[in-house]
């Protein structure tokens, strides 16, 4: 007897159908044929023993197990529960009127229970997309599952609950999805920028950051706050779109790590590897590929504190998603692609002492040491950083002003207006904030009157602002106008933005190739 199950391979961050068929025919032996793994291979091993130890019998034939389409690899545990329900069937130990309805995935243990797998939520999506009525899964995954609506969603303990539930001797009850954005209103973050005395100027270039998702460096000496300053970025980003919200958890839902997704993730994904990272780890790759840390933080947070320690290797992979805000992994037979739009966050001290152009303590560093330390960041990677901000230590008269601190949410209300500004503007392209913006976006979108831009021109050559700067001034500036809730880019906007060009002054642009 032939039947089929269904199930699913995950690829890149989408997943597709497939279809297993079990035929048993004379003779005694077992095929496992379309493009199989080894763990996939070894789930005959698997069904045996959940058979046994549950009271089914693995059928004294020839079986042929055939997966397709044949041309998708088909990878890991996750097919062990629709093998062997088609097993069941084929030999007429379940009910096989009902197995179009559904999509099944679950890793089978030797006692026939179910265990986890990955990728569930491009699965679930595409079951959805496919019309299938439900999809049988084992517990720990539902959660993650019902962020999809639209399909029925069926947590299942282990391959006898399946069996009956098949047969129609038992119901399970499918769990309601569980979707809740919460519009960005509240902040559920332990961190405040309330808690920062001072650094005015910081929390201004952190605003402007977040209301154009712009790149940032901070460059200042050990102990002035940078990494803390860094780490309260996420309580003034603008909440995630139900898309970008979608699109982030699907990667995290690839990704395998260990930590299960017990729902759609709303809050901005902060990734922030530590600097002995490798190319991999960073941009993604492997033999199975794996989404990396550039694209576990995509619509989030890349923070790379102590930037020149990263290796210089690391630091040029990461390049090119920069630019084109996703990474292609290409395999001998296959590519796949992970989105990487992220907010890249840098912090750096001044010179290796870490003490150069500090008011009250020394420089040791010896001559052209300060120069080449700089020169460990590539000017390209430079370049596609949008503001740059000099973080001193706070000085005695703000740390006893009492002037009083923002909380995050008053400084996020204003960002997230600037973005909706940014939402309407880009609505028929496929850009959401400034940063995004290519060339001709720009000259679309940043037209600056001949007297605004007389004031552009001279003020970059007085300050020695080289002509790599300009473009990264008027983006910065449109955002800056954004937040003033201004349709034209002012003088006032562009003397604000050029003020974020500190490293270009001291020579970056000139000296770095
Ligand atoms: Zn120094």
């Amino acid at each position: 007897m032939l039947v089929k199950t269904f199930s699913s391979a995950v690829f890149g961050i989408n997943a597709e159908k497939i279809t297993i068929e079990v035929n048993l025919g004379q003779g005694i032996n077992y095929f496992l044929v379309g493009l199989p793994d080894n763990a996939v291979k070894e789930s005959n091993q698997r069904i045996k023993a959940a058979f046994t130890n549950n009271g089914f019998k693995f059928p004294g034939k020839e079986i042929t197990v055939n997966m397709a389409p044949a041309d998708i690899r088909k990878e890991g545990a996750v097919y062990d529960l629709p093998i062997a329900i088609g097993i069941l069937a084929a030999s007429e130990q379940v009910n096989s009127e009902s197995l179009e309805n559904y999509l099944m995935i679950g890793e089978l243990s030797l006692d026939g229970m179910l265990r986890p797998v990955r990728g569930v939520l491009p699965i679930a999506i595409q079951a959805r997309n496919d019309g299938f009525k439900g999809i049988l899964l084992p517990e720990e995954n539902a959660a993650e599952a019902a962020v999809v609506s639209g399909i029925e969603i069926y947590p299942v303990k282990g391959l006898r609950q399946v069996v009956s539930f098949l047969n129609n001797e038992e119901s399970i009850l499918p769990i309601s999805p569980s979707f809740n954005l919460d519009g960005g209103l509240l902040n559920s973050f332990e961190l405040d920028f309330s808690d920062v005395k001072g650094q005015m100027n910081i929390k201004r270039a952190f605003e402007i950051a977040a209301a154009g998702g712009h790149n940032i460096i901070l460059v200042g000496p050990p102990g002035a706050g940078k990494s803390m300053l860094a780490k309260r970025l996420p309580t003034i980003l603008p909440p995630m779109t139900e898309d970008e919200a979608l699109e982030t958890t699907k990667i995290h839902s690839v990704s395998g790590r260990k930590r299960l997704i017990k729902g759609l993730m709303i809050e901005r994904p902060f990734r922030k590897p530590h600097h002995t990272i490798s190319d991999v780890a960073l941009v993604g790759g492997g033999t199975i590929p794996q989404p990396g840390e550039i694209s576990l933080a995509h619509n989030g947070v890349l923070f790379l504190d102590e930037l020149p320690e990263y290796k210089r290797s690391v630091l040029e992979v990461m390049r090119q998603p920069l630019e084109d805000r996703q990474v292609t992994i290409s395999r001998a037979k296959f590519t796949v692609d992970y989105p990487a739009s992220f907010m890249l966050v840098a912090a750096m001290n001044p010179c290796p002492c870490g003490y150069h152009n500090h008011p009250t303590r020394k420089c040791v560093c010896g001559p052209g040491v300060v120069q080449r330390y700089l020169n460990r960041i590539s000017g390209p990677l430079m370049d596609r950083i949008d503001l740059h901000v000099e973080v001193t230590p706070v000085g005695h008269s703000e740390l006893i002003s009492s002037a009083s601190n923002e909380y995050s949410l008053e400084i996020k209300s204003r960002v997230i207006k600037a973005r909706n500004i940014q939402k309407i503007r880009y609505s028929s392209e496929r850009i959401y904030c400034n940063a995004q913006m290519n060339k001709k976006d720009q000259e679309l979108h940043c037209e600056i009157s001949s007297e605004v831009s007389e004031v552009l021109k001279l003020a970059m050559e007085k300050m020695g602002l080289s002509a790599r700067a300009y473009d990264r001034i008027i983006k910065v500036a449109r955002t800056i106008a954004d937040l003033d809730g201004s349709e034209d880019i002012l003088s006032i906007h562009i003397a604000e933005a050029i003020q974020f060009r500190s490293l270009d002054k001291k020579g970056w642009a000139e000296n770095i190739s």
